[in-house]
């Protein structure tokens, strides 16, 4: 029996982990579970599923949870997510906040030696090169459970690493691929929350519908596989089937299909490398029929184009573009700013920034504030 901690358990990749263990119980118990502010819904966790211990990061949530389970552990606020995320009678860690915000919580999973699956791409984003150098110093094993990324390393599964020639991301295009800048200008927020093929959160969703999710994923993929700027290319593939591929040196090409669920690739982390019967359902290519490529149009979609700039300026440059992005999202989703204003504003607070190379984790917090309040400044003004 594999024991379970869940960091984001009433997020959209949370929940859909909790669906994987509903299915084998016979392989997973739940450990642990921490959530955001959705007390209600975590409530509900607890009682089903059991955990010896559970945070909320919303503080005011916590007398709510303590009169419910009194005999429970409870821990509150960034130090409770903390403390979860390093709860030591657990297996197998699912790093699944939404955000900047699991940055910390994961850092501390990490440092537990035991095995991490990494849906929360940020905290790659932000510190790739810390939880790397904290995973080699403890042990943790850590698999991606980003679809893309679980993609490359199946993919990636017992080949030399010095014959991979590129990393081939593909992005479904999200609602409005095909659209000019022009027919874009004016979009709702109800249209862009509706992506063809993937149910995911809000924010990951807008990211998806700007292209800024597969920059992000860009980034992830440097810090997960160590390949350049140069060697990761993304395609559009409408069709979400084939969830990434890898290149090697005698130009043959790998990839990976399914369904697009994310209950494939959060329970190939939880079992591997074993997998498990029927998590999703099969992939008839018959009827699919037909899977097709293509280039993203940079001009319509600015946001990936910033993205590999912050690779390629690296140092402080990915943190500041995550937190204007998570900043200029929010601000759509608030009805404030236009969806083709989101890189506007993005790229103002990047031409801001003085980068700091080789920042230190203190240093990664203080540009994480920074730009997310010179975003609001500019935004705002
Ligand atoms: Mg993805």
């Amino acid at each position: 029996m594999k024991k379970i901690t869940i960091l984001g358990s009433t997020g959209s990749i949370g929940t859909s982990a909790l669906q994987v263990i509903d299915q084998f119980q016979d392989k997973f118990k739940v450990s642990a579970l921490a959530a955001g502010s959705n007390a209600d819904l975590l409530i509900d966790q607890v009682r089903k599923y059991e955990p010896e211990l559970v945070g909320i990061n919303d503080v005011g949530s916590y007398d709510r949870l303590r009169s419910e389970f009194p005999s429970l552990k409870i821990v509150a606020g960034d130090e409770g997510m903390r403390e979860v995320a390093s709860y030591p009678e657990t297996d197998f860690i699912l790093s699944s906040i939404v955000g900047a915000a699991g940055l910390l919580p994961t850092i501390e999973a990490v440092k537990t030696g035991k095995t991490v699956g990494l849906a929360n791409k940020e905290s790659m984003v932000m510190a790739g090169d810390h939880v790397n150098s904290i995973a080699r110093s403890s042990g943790s094993m850590i698999i991606p459970v980003d679809s893309e990324h679980s993609a490359i390393f199946q993919c990636l599964n017992g080949q030399d690493h010095r014959s991979v020639r590129k990393l081939i991301l593909t992005a479904s295009g999200g609602p409005f691929f095909g659209r000019t800048k022009d027919e874009m200008k004016d979009v709702t927020v109800k249209e862009a929350l509706d992506h063809p093929n993937w149910s995911m959160g809000r924010k990951i969703t807008i990211d998806s519908a700007t292209l800024m999710n597969k920059g992000l994923e860009v980034i992830e993929a440097h810090f997960l596989f160590g390949a350049g700027p140069e060697n990761i290319k993304v395609l559009i593939h409408q069709q979400s089937i084939v969830h990434s591929l890898v290149e090697f040196i005698d130009s043959s090409i790998i990839a990976q299909l399914s369904r697009p669920d994310m209950c494939g690739p959060i329970a190939y982390a939880m079992s591997y490398p074993d997998r498990l019967p029927d998590v999703v359902g099969s992939c008839a290519l018959d009827e699919i029929g037909n899977l097709s490529f293509s280039e993203p149009d940079g001009d319509i979609f600015p946001c990936l184009g910033l993205a590999y700039r912050a690779l390629k300026d690296g140092g402080s440059m990915p943190v500041v573009l995550n937190a204007a992005n998570e900043v200029a999202v929010s601000s759509f989703l608030d009805e404030k700013i236009g969806f083709n204003e989101i890189p506007v504003f993005i790229e103002k607070v990047m031409n801001k920034h003085n980068i700091a190379h080789e920042p230190g984790l203190d240093d990664i917090i203080e540009y994480d504030k920074w730009a997310r309040l010179t975003a609001e400044e500019i935004i705002g003004s």
